[in-house]
């Protein structure tokens, strides 16, 4: 069976025993930017791209919309709209994002349970391709601001298929007691509703049911809760010819089952499940496009004896890379010079916090103070869950194409990061 990464080749490789992304040796943009740093394979990002469209190429013409969320780079997004992409947003300001990196109006679906006038309004005037609603009030708010604009808004509604993913629970969001989208027992009310409503064109219907799934049951159960209802609306007179069938593939984070399904094996179920749907399908994949595309690059600050292991203390923190703390993420963790030698090691930050912790027990390379080191798999819900918590600054993030390199997010250092602050005049001294 085709697995997971198998076809996409890994940008980041030893090359005469230095870790390198594609051409550009890791040391040298530590040199030169410094760490923490996270850096992005744009040829990884792109290869991505393209194993999903090929997987999804017997579809007709889907769109493929980018999560934008998993990674919100300017330079990110602009790399996948290059390849024919459009966006998934999630906000506002993930709207001005996607339409500042060139992302087409009619390319961009807007999710997310609370929309508000502002963000309707905003999308309404750049003309997205579709508005998945969470609940009849979003449809009443929407037909409200789109008749106040005078335009008409292309929408369907989000629906919850009641299904246990089998993924964190933090980032499960199609069980029937999650705050998202609507009862499917509830759809054909909700749509007969909606589509009285002045202003609103129930032109589609949308799921998504967690981030990070392993396995193509859920998906299937999801899509064939989806492909019942496509029938029954349609029979109740809705014209129905968009289904968002959301994001979710996962990806391979640590090399022990379960590997995520392939990019072709998740298209044939697809095929199966959606044929005689007559619609065109829109994908909103976040993670698979752009997680293995990138990794945190830090250096070790010292290590540390412990009771049972000693602490690897390395510059990044739960700031800079929260999935472990928040997620129970696992990173694969390397040398960027690996020795052969290796150690059974804790890896931890500097925040004091002892969630800041990005591994227990690990066996892996060892390492010495003013060694670097990365943690693999940090393109996506890594950077964009940045925080200055402990005053530390913001991590840069850096591009690399072939041989070239840019910075795409400079360091917000201390200096910028006070200068924000404001003390009120009944504070000032003198
Ligand atoms: C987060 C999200 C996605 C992307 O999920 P991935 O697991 O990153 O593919 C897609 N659609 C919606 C509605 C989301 O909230």
């Amino acid at each position: 069976m085709t697995r997971s990464i198998s076809r996409v080749a890994d940008p980041f490789e030893l090359r005469g025993g230095v870790l390198h992304c594609e051409d550009v040796p890791l040391p040298e943009i530590a040199a030169s930017v410094g760490t923490p740093v996270y850096i992005y394979s744009s040829l990884a990002m792109r290869d991505h791209a393209r194993a999903l469209r090929e997987a999804l190429s017997g579809l007709g013409d889907p769109l493929i919309a980018y999560a934008v969320k998993a990674n919100p780079n300017a330079a990110v997004i602009a790399t996948l709209g290059a390849e024919g992409l459009g966006a998934d947003i999630v906000s506002g300001g993930e709207l001005a994002r996607a339409l500042a990196a060139g992302i087409p109006a009619d390319k961009i679906v807007f999710s997310g349970v609370g929309k508000t006038r502002e963000e309707m309004g905003q999308a309404l005037e750049a003309g997205i391709c579709q508005f998945n609603l969470e609940s009849g009030a979003e449809a009443e708010l929407l037909s409200e601001v789109a008749t106040a604009l005078g335009r008409e808004a292309r929408a369907g509604f989000r629906v919850n298929p009641g299904v246990e993913p089998g993924t964190h629970a933090k980032i499960s969001t199609g069980a029937a007691e999650s705050k998202f989208g609507i009862q499917a027992s509830e759809a054909l009310a909700e749509y007969a509703k909606a589509a009285a409503l002045p202003g609103l064109r129930m032109q589609g219907i949308a799921v998504h049911i967690g981030s990070q799934l392993t396995s193509l049951a859920p998906f299937e159960q999801a899509f064939a809760t989806v492909g019942a209802l496509i029938a029954e609306l349609r029979i109740a007179g809705h014209d129905i010819t968009l289904a968002d069938l959301g994001g979710g593939l996962g990806v391979r984070y640590d090399p022990a089952p379960p590997a995520p399904p392939s990019p072709a094996d998740y298209g044939a179920m697809v095929e199966r499940l959606t044929r005689g749907w007559d619609v065109r399908l829109v994908f909103e994949p976040g993670r698979f496009l752009v997680a293995n595309a990138g990794v945190l690059l830090t250096e070790v600050i010292r290590v540390k004896p412990g009771v049972t292991h000693p602490f690897v203390i390395v510059d990044a923190a739960m700031n800079d890379l929260m999935r472990p703390t928040l997620y129970d993420a696992w990173h694969a963790i390397e040398a960027v010079r690996p020795s052969g030698r290796r150690i059974t090691t804790n890896v931890v930050g500097p925040v004091c916090e002892t969630g800041d912790t990005f591994a227990l027990a690990r066996e892996m390379d060892a390492v010495e103070a003013g060694d670097l080191v990365v943690f693999r798999s940090a393109g996506a819900y890594a950077a964009t869950m940045a925080s200055t918590y402990n005053s530390r600054p913001l991590t840069p993030e850096v591009l690399v194409d072939g041989d070239k390199w840019a910075i795409i997010r400079p360091r917000i250092d201390v200096a910028r990061l006070i200068a924000g602050d404001v003390i009120p005049e009944w504070l000032a001294h003198d």
